[in-house]
């Protein structure tokens, strides 16, 4: 088959000819999902339509974490389901417990009052495990550590549109680290001392903060408070070796010893997304406007009639959350100085 650059866009050469897709240069990456047994059934539907809408012209690997066995069900459907290699991994203990720093008394508190408080899995140990784990830990297990990139992906998510062209490569090439494809305002009420805890690492660690990040982005003052804008991190596609570096590393172990993850309930999105506001290049975050995507409750429906007919797209445009009132899209779009797309203006509400 031909070999063509990547096309992005309909008038791109190559578009229609699926067949050249398979022979442009791979890039280093895989599918990574973390899941229990009796996610079984929900994982399977969204690997069916990452495969459908994209996989099945690549056959990337896919890495499935748990901290429990996988079972031979789990396993045997999964593996069915994915063109690619599959590769199982059990977590290691000290990757899903409690830090010896953590003061269990104290965390046990919280959670009560949290449940009390009616705060969304404010009673949940295990939720605040794989909190801590996908903010510090998934990118660093031995399966992993083959890999150059990620694409996360979690049960009962769903793919609306063909990808059209391979986003690692894509990543690769243009240097980005991370991307999103929805971004909101996170519960005050899961993060409190959140921002406390970055301010003291920003100025622990003043070499770790790059010039041009996307402080704006977080921050409507300066980085004197978070207005809690994250990138919602259920789906990502970023680079490995970012995560490992030291300076994330760094942020991480920050964090992590002040304790946050159990005395609160912080989320591995705004972890993530501080992290990648603050210790990247703006231009190395990007939007993926043509990944079209659901997790339950908010819609990525691609801005732009002729994108979504050529990719043939089964969302409803009314869906698309990108540009109504608790989305942080447009402000992405303003402090990067992006011109939104055509139409954004009739999907505010
Ligand atoms: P939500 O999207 O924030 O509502 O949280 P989810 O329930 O979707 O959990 C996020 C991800 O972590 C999903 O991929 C889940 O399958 C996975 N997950 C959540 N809790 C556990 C757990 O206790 N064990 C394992 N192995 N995976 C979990
Ligand atoms: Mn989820």
């Amino acid at each position: 088959p031909k070999e063509y650059p990547m096309a992005m866009t309909p008038n791109d050469p190559g578009w229609n000819d699926l067949s050249g897709i398979k022979s442009g240069p791979r890039v280093n990456a895989t599918f990574v999902t973390l899941a229990r047994n009796s996610d079984i059934w929900e994982i399977a539907r969204s690997i069916r339509q990452v495969e459908d809408r994209f996989n099945r012209r690549y056959n990337y690997d896919w890495v499935f974490l748990n901290d429990k066995p996988f079972d031979a069900t789990f396993k045997k459907v999964t593996s069915s389901l994915v063109s690619g290699k599959t590769h199982y991994g059990e977590i290691p203990k000290e990757h899903w417990s409690f830090p010896p720093h953590i003061d269990q008394e104290r965390a046990k508190k919280v959670r009560e009052d949290m449940a009390q408080r009616k705060i969304i899995y404010g009673d949940s140990i295990s939720y605040r495990h794989m909190c801590r784990f996908e903010s510090g830990f998934f990118f660093r297990q031995e399966l992993m550590m083959n890999y150059d990139y990620y694409w996360r992906v979690e049960p009962s998510v769903e793919l609306f549109c063909d990808v059209h062209y391979d986003p690692f490569r894509f990543m690769h090439e243009n240097n980005k680290k991370y991307s999103f494809v929805l971004s909101l305002y996170e519960y005050v009420e899961t993060i409190p001392t959140l921002w406390d805890s970055v301010k003291k690492f920003m100025k622990n660690h003043p070499e770790h903060i790059v010039e041009n990040n996307s402080m704006g982005f977080l921050s409507d003052d300066g980085g004197e408070s978070y207005n809690h804008c994250h990138f919602w991190s259920n789906f990502e596609i970023g680079n490995l070796n970012w995560l490992r570096s030291q300076a994330y590393l760094d942020f991480f172990e920050s964090l992590d010893q002040d304790g946050g993850f159990f005395y609160e309930r912080w989320g591995d999105a705004p972890v993530h997304s501080i992290a990648a506001g603050l210790m990247l290049k703006k231009d190395e975050i990007h939007f993926f406007n043509d990944i079209a995507y659901y997790h339950v409750p908010f819609t990525h429906c691609p801005t732009g009639d002729k994108v979504r007919q050529e990719l043939k797209c089964h969302c409803n445009p009314k869906d698309n959350f990108d540009w109504k009132g608790y989305s942080c899209t447009s402000r992405y779009f303003e402090i990067n100085g992006l011109e939104k797309p055509e139409g954004w203006e009739n999907q505010q509400d």
